[in-house]
């Protein structure tokens, strides 16, 4: 039951602002070379038998008021990657800085005051709230840890707060049984705002939802976006859900990232093999426009001993020895369009 624990609960009271402003536009989180790798199995004295690249080597700005889509399969390392920007996992490498200041060197009340500033919010609704916390006393956990309000005050901003995100204040006594999926993932939204964060990292937030209440919560991130000026690292497999919010996506694929670009240009100009294929598997109402399938061969690579060169190269139509051999470097072309690929590179400057 690891996501019970909000971010909040990881510290004790100190709330003190440890980044300055940044203005709309600006970037406010960026990631350098970052790198989680897991040790796995128990070998001779307790080594590691071998090492899993969940994250290898991630380069990434999130600007103040936007949406950063992370989309890419399951295991593609898109999750972990969110969680060791908050450090809620620790990266093995690379650097972390949220307005100018070295995240991964914060420690103590500097760190968990930086914990206020950049928030999560869980996949699964269900897993996610306490079931023995009644709805008040979970979104209020975050303001009581940080000292931000007490008795009558910090009802009164629970009651706000749920009403900001489409809940009643009659609702602060109810446990989470009482609500239905749509709902509880409004009270994570609301957990999430409670502290006053800029920055939010939004976990597959609506995969767990039917289809019809996933644009509701969608449409209630963006309103809240425009209303705080929050920035979102918004993670999900779904690429019609990644288009519905972003500003910019990167698609990920076996720990870094392939393609990165505006939201508009990448559906209008894909260039890298995988991202082709990830959009021709997504459903368009007129089947007139339906692009040709491209049906990848294989499955994902283990991330434990990927593939030399390109690690896509065993899945790809159009590898060729430079492929298998050579690692293609994520380089941006016109357009803020930036691909990792040897054949297909970004669009000329
Ligand atoms: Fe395919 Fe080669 Fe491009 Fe990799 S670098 S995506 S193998 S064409």
């Amino acid at each position: 039951m690891s996501d019970v624990v909000s971010p909040d609960a990881l510290g004790s009271a100190a709330s003190h602002v440890v980044a300055p402003p940044v203005p709309a536009g600006a970037p406010l989180v960026e990631v350098r070379g970052l790198r989680k790798d897991y040790p796995i199995g128990g070998g001779f004295l307790g080594r590691a038998r071998a090492t899993v690249h969940a994250v290898a080597g991630v380069d990434l700005t999130v600007r103040t008021g936007e949406t950063l889509g992370i989309v890419g399969e399951s295991g593609s390392g898109k999750s972990t990657l969110g969680r060791c920007i908050l450090r809620l996992t620790e990266p093995t490498a690379g650097s972390v800085s949220f307005g100018g200041r070295d995240v991964l060197a914060l420690s103590g009340r500097d760190l968990r005051a930086m914990r206020r500033e950049m928030q999560i919010v869980f996949q699964d609704p269900y897993a996610s709230l306490n079931p023995r916390m009644r709805i008040g006393a979970i979104v209020a956990e975050g303001i009581e840890i940080h000292g931000l309000a007490r008795g009558a005050a910090k009802r009164a901003r629970v009651h706000e707060l749920l009403e900001k995100v489409g809940l009643r204040p009659e609702h602060y006594d109810r446990y989470p049984h009482e609500f239905s999926g749509g709902q509880r993932q409004r009270v994570g939204i609301a957990r999430a705002l409670a502290v006053g964060p800029r920055f939010i990292v939004a976990d597959e937030p609506v995969s767990a939802l039917d289809v019809s209440i996933q644009a509701q919560v969608l449409n209630l991130l963006r309103r809240l976006q425009d209303e705080m000026h929050l920035a979102y690292l918004f993670i999900s497999h779904d690429l019609r859900v990644v288009a519905h919010v972003s500003h910019r996506v990167a698609v990920m694929y076996l720990g870094k990232i392939v393609e990165q670009a505006p939201v508009a240009e990448l559906y209008r100009n894909p260039r890298h093999p995988y991202t082709r294929a990830l959009l021709s598997a997504v459903p368009v109402p007129d089947p007139r426009r339906r692009p040709d399938r491209i049906r990848l061969g294989g499955d994902v690579p283990s991330p434990v001993n990927p593939p030399t060169g390109c690690a896509f190269h065993p899945r790809c139509p159009y590898a060729e020895d430079r492929c298998r051999r050579d690692v293609p470097p994520l380089i941006e072309g016109a357009e803020e369009h930036a691909v990792a690929c040897h054949v297909f590179p970004a669009p000329p400057r």
